[in-house]
C-alpha cells in the first residue's frame, strides 16, 4: 500500500515522449502518462480518479481540470457542429465512486436533440429538466436502489458516503446534491417499476386481466381472477362446497 504511494524513480516517460507524472487509480495497472495522453486515454472512462506527482506527493486531481470535455453522442469525442462560444457546460456528476466536477460538449448535429434527451441517451440524468447543471449516471442510480431495497440504507446516509468517497479528509467541501438526488431517485424508481410492468407496451391490453388499468404491481398468475383461471360457473358451486370465514 505504501509503494502505491510513492513516484516510482526513475520513471519510463510517456508514450508521446513527455515527462509522465500522471497516473490513474481506477485503471487496472496504469501505467504513468503526461496529462494530455491521460485524458486521450479516458474519453470514455470520464468518471475515473487520477492522480498526478506534484513534487512531494500524489495530487488527486479531476480530469476536467486536465484538460477533459465529455462529448456526449459522439463516443466521448467533441461535436463537430458546435459553435464555439457556447460549446461547454461546467456539470456536477455524481457517479459511484464520488461528486464529479465536468465540462460537458453537447451534440449541435442537426435535428437538434434536446439537451436533457442527450443527458439521457448517454446515462446521465438531469438533475432538473430545466437547464440542468448536475446529473447522475444511471450506474449510481441503479446501485443506490438495490442498497436501499437490500440493506434499507437511506438516501442520506448513501449521499453522504459518496461524499466522503471523493473526499475522505474534508467531505464537506464536496458539493452537497441530496436534495436532488433524492428527488431523482424516487423518480429512478417509478421509472423502472413503469418499465418492469409492460405499461409502457400497453399491456393491460395484451393480458387479460382484473388489475386496475394501469397497475405497476406484479401480476400474480396463480391468484383466482374471474375469466382468467377460474371455473366459467364457479358462482354456481353448491354451498357444502364453498369456503366460507367462520
Ligand atoms: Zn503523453
Ligand atoms: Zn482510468
Ligand atoms: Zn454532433
Amino acid at each position: 500500500m505504501l509503494t502505491r504511494e510513492c513516484h516510482p524513480t526513475p520513471t519510463a516517460p510517456c508514450r508521446c515522449g513527455a515527462a509522465a507524472n500522471t497516473w490513474c487509480m481506477e485503471c487496472w495497472e496504469s501505467p504513468f502518462y503526461c496529462a494530455s495522453c491521460i485524458v486521450e486515454q479516458h474519453r470514455n472512462l470520464p468518471f475515473h480518479r487520477v492522480e498526478q506527482w506534484n513534487g512531494r506527493f500524489f495530487e488527486r486531481k479531476e480530469l476536467a481540470a486536465l484538460g477533459l470535455v465529455i462529448g456526449l453522442r459522439h463516443h466521448g469525442h467533441l461535436c463537430t457542429q458546435a459553435p464555439s462560444d457556447r460549446a461547454t457546460t461546467k456539470f456536477t456528476i455524481v457517479h459511484t465512486n464520488g461528486v464529479h466536477n465536468v465540462t460537458v460538449a453537447y451534440c449541435h448535429c442537426a435535428p437538434r436533440t434536446k439537451d436533457t434527451n442527450q443527458l439521457l441517451l448517454t446515462g446521465l440524468f438531469p438533475g432538473t429538466f430545466e437547464r440542468p447543471a448536475s446529473a447522475f449516471t444511471f450506474a449510481v442510480l441503479k446501485e443506490h436502489h438495490i442498497h436501499s431495497l437490500q440493506s434499507k440504507k437511506a438516501a442520506y446516509d448513501y449521499f453522504e458516503a459518496l461524499r466522503h468517497l471523493t473526499d475522505n479528509v474534508l467531505p464537506n467541501s464536496v458539493k452537497d446534491r441530496y436534495r436532488e438526488f433524492l428527488r431523482i431517485a424516487h423518480v429512478w424508481a417509478y421509472l423502472k417499476a413503469f418499465k418492469r410492468s409492460g405499461q409502457y407496451y400497453d399491456i393491460d391490453k395484451l393480458l387479460p386481466s382484473t388489475w386496475p388499468f394501469g397497475s405497476l404491481a406484479v401480476h400474480c398468475p396463480s391468484c383466482p381472477e374471474d375469466g382468467f383461471n377460474m371455473a366459467p360457473n364457479w358462482r354456481n358451486t353448491p354451498p357444502d362446497k364453498r369456503w366460507e370465514d367462520p
